[in-house]
């Protein structure tokens, strides 16, 4: 039986990664979950392990329920309980709406908003029975503001501020909490293509945000407060000021 776990999806790379190593500086066993970079995923773990706590990776597909719901079940029986739940893996395929296919739409909403769905369904039966818990999904301020060529991106994003404001008023009584993080333009895989130099020009703090920085955040929604709930906070430089 683990003390304190934490489970973070898409936790092998960028944001996750982040998030990861900041809840392991915090004493938590951490288990990682990602999609196919092995390697990535292989090398988080020996990061986090040299943290001094237990660490894991698990290979599967958020959007697929059954292989969700499975490996969740196997994490729960192995460390007994999960204090801290990121929402975190996610994916963009993006398009203007007009030409985006139903395979790029379907893609995006099946892993960033049905994906939380089914990750956090069989997290929270363990969550309920603890009477505590603690869960920050990874929204965007595209989930908020929109954003011209990611109209499937957005919706999910916004899907998941509507999912975390229900279920913190659904759960609030078993001592559970679930807040949103909603990044600005962080640099990660995610976003290296983009055209940094045109973006920083509209950000107030002049810089991208780095992975660390929505770690902070996710870290604080998290486990330093105890009394924030339905809560998105704004990580992003002060670009949407
Ligand atoms: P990233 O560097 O592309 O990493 C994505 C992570 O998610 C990887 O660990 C990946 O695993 C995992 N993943 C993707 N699809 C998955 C699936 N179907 N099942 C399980 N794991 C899956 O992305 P990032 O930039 O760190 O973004 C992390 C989160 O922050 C996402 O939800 C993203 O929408 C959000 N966000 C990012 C930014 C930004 O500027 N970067 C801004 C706002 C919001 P593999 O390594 O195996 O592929």
């Amino acid at each position: 039986m683990s003390e304190k776990l934490a489970l973070v999806t898409g936790g092998s790379r960028g944001i996750g990664k982040a998030c990861a190593l900041a809840m392991a500086k915090e004493g938590y066993d951490v288990v990682i979950n990602y999609a196919g970079n092995e390697e990535a995923a292989n090398k988080t773990v020996t990061e986090l392990k040299q943290l001094g706590v237990e660490a894991e990776a698990y290979k599967f597909d958020i959007s697929d329920n059954t292989a969700t719901t499975e490996a969740i079940n196997k994490i729960v029986e192995k460390y007994g309980r999960i204090d801290v739940l990121v929402n975190n893996a996610g994916i963009t395929r993006d398009g203007l709406f007009l030409r985006m296919t139903k395979e790029n739409w379907d893609a995006v909403i099946n892993t960033n908003l049905t994906g939380a769905y089914n990750v956090t369904q069989p997290v929270i039966k363990v969550m309920m029975k603890q009477r505590s818990g603690s869960i920050v999904n990874m929204a965007s301020i595209v989930g908020i503001y929109g954003n011209a060529g990611q109209a499937n991106y957005a919706a999910a994003k916004a899907g998941l501020i509507g999912f975390t404001k229900s279920l913190a008023k659904e759960l609030a009584s078993r001592n559970i909490r679930v807040n949103a993080v909603a990044p600005g333009f962080i640099q990660t895989d995610m976003t290296k293509d983009l055209d940094s130099e045109k973006i920083t020009e509209h950000i107030p703090l002049k810089r991208l945000g780095t992975a660390d920085d929505i770690a902070d955040a996710v870290k604080f929604l998290a486990t330093g407060t105890t009394y924030v709930t339905g809560q998105v906070l704004q990580v992003d430089g002060g670009l949407t000021i």
